[in-house]
């Protein structure tokens, strides 16, 4: 089914615009194919379109709708921050309040920093790791995304060499020059890295539960030994908590793992549906920033009353109603609706898990713990899947490599209806699968 003919005009004129219609390039549907939903609103689980087509939706806006699209409470708290005035550029009490609700929660902080996006949170907290620790390389890992600072969008070199090297246009080499690669999932690369050039760390940057390519878990001794060659290198552990933190537990995969990294950053839920981000460690790392310290940061609208009122709104909801219980109960049951559909699977396909974040790896074996283990192939099988299932009203993100998201306004039988129109999706997945081959 072809999107709805309002859909196709928005789009074609976004596309006069907007570079590829989009502002965020994975909305365009360029991996596979067709033309994108134009969304009209939201409420809940659900989404609808320009043409009044209505979708369960799976992506939560990408992760940060952790209770759903658009809930009345969220609402309430921004209108009532909006009525009192928008952005004071002075501190306001919002903020203190959410900074305090991070820090209360999560495993080792002491103070945060509000910022706008988590590319700003990692940007500024590389920054910072560099200005304390008085070194230039930072380590980070393939298969991870950080955002889209320079420094980070950088690609493995070939071979064994470490080397980054420029993963975008307009990323100078000599900024790449500065970022090591390492694969996921192997404690020999990363001690064998620090053991050459450990004394020159700044900072290993890692998602403790890397779900921007696919969702690769890792296993937890491999972060206990990050946070043990940091520890002795004098380097310090950031986990990139912008997709994990406040939604595999309170506490991050930090509370998770039982691990504490030196800095963590968060975006996403933190700002409950408006922009925000954070980063945040010990007093005495955070002292260093500006106007304490000479690492510079700064932001116009951070710590906006009206983004601080609906992160603090999300967070205190979470609280209230036992919000991450459920959401590994809502989990659980998707694992038991798709065991018989996997099982029955004309395709490969395997379930990726860790609370509400979920991945159908589309390969032959258990899901993939490094970038370097993925199957590129997968990406055609999963566009037919992704077609089939929006047919049946169900909105997966529009790409082989992007995880799914439950919310405490998903049921479980919203759950019972995705494990229902999966095998009709799976023969079109391996229909297309045949189609490789022959062609
Ligand atoms: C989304 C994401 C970012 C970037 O956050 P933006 O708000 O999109 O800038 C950084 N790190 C991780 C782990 C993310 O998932």
């Amino acid at each position: 089914m072809a999107a709805g003919p309002r859909c196709e005009e928005l789009f074609a004129r976004a596309r006069r615009v907007l570079p590829g219609g989009v502002n965020s390039p994975v909305r365009a549907y360029r991996s596979v194919g067709g033309t994108p939903l134009v969304v009209r609103r939201a409420a809940g689980a659900e989404i609808e379109d320009e043409d009044g087509r209505r979708y369960l939706d799976f992506v939560g806006s990408w992760g940060p709708l952790v209770l759903g699209h658009a809930h009345p409470e969220v609402l309430a708290a921004i209108a009532e921050a909006a009525a009192r005035g928008t952005t004071f550029g002075a501190p306001c009490a919002l903020e203190v309040e959410l900074a305090e609700a991070l820090v209360a929660a999560y495993p080792g902080l002491e103070q945060v920093r509000c910022v706008s996006s988590g590319t700003e949170a990692v940007m500024s907290a590389v920054r910072l790791a560099r200005g304390a620790t008085g070194r230039d390389l930072v380590v980070k890992f393939s298969g991870c995304y950080h955002g889209h600072a320079d420094h980070l969008l950088v690609a493995a070199g070939s071979g064994l060499a470490t080397f980054g090297r420029p993963a975008s246009a307009g990323v100078p080499e000599p900024f790449a020059a500065l970022t090591r690669v390492l694969p996921l999932d192997d404690e020999e690369a990363a001690r064998a890295l620090f053991a050459r050039e450990g004394e020159r760390i700044a900072a290993v940057l890692i998602e403790p539960i890397p779900a921007n390519n696919g969702l690769l878990l890792q296993r937890r001794e491999f972060l206990a030994t990050l946070a043990e060659l940091t520890r002795a290198a004098g380097a310090l552990l950031v986990f990139d908590e912008v997709i994990s933190g406040f939604r595999v537990a309170r506490g991050g995969a930090a509370e998770l793992y039982g691990i504490e990294p030196d800095l963590a950053t968060f975006g996403k839920i933190v700002g409950g549906g408006l922009p925000v981000g954070a980063f945040g460690g010990k007093r005495a790392t955070m002292a260093h920033l500006s106007p304490e310290g000479g690492v510079y940061q700064a932001g116009t609208l951070s710590g906006n009353p009206v983004a601080m009122a609906a992160g603090l709104a999300t967070l205190r909801l979470l609280e209230r109603d036992g919000v991450h219980e459920r959401l590994e109960a809502l989990g659980r049951a998707l694992e038991r609706a798709l065991a018989p559909v996997v099982a029955a699977s004309p395709t490969p396909v395997a379930l990726a898990r860790v609370g509400s974040i979920f991945w159908l790896s589309l390969q032959p074996g258990p899901p993939p713990r490094a970038a370097e283990a993925i199957d590129p192939g997968a990406a055609r099988r999963y566009a037919a899947l992704f077609h089939a299932l929006l047919d049946a009203g169900i909105a997966l993100a529009p790409s082989a490599f992007e995880v799914g998201f439950l919310s405490a306004a998903h049921t479980e039988g919203d759950i019972e209806r995705l494990a229902a129109a999966l095998p009709a999706a799976l023969e079109r997945a391996a229909a297309a699968a045949g189609g490789e081959r022959a062609g």
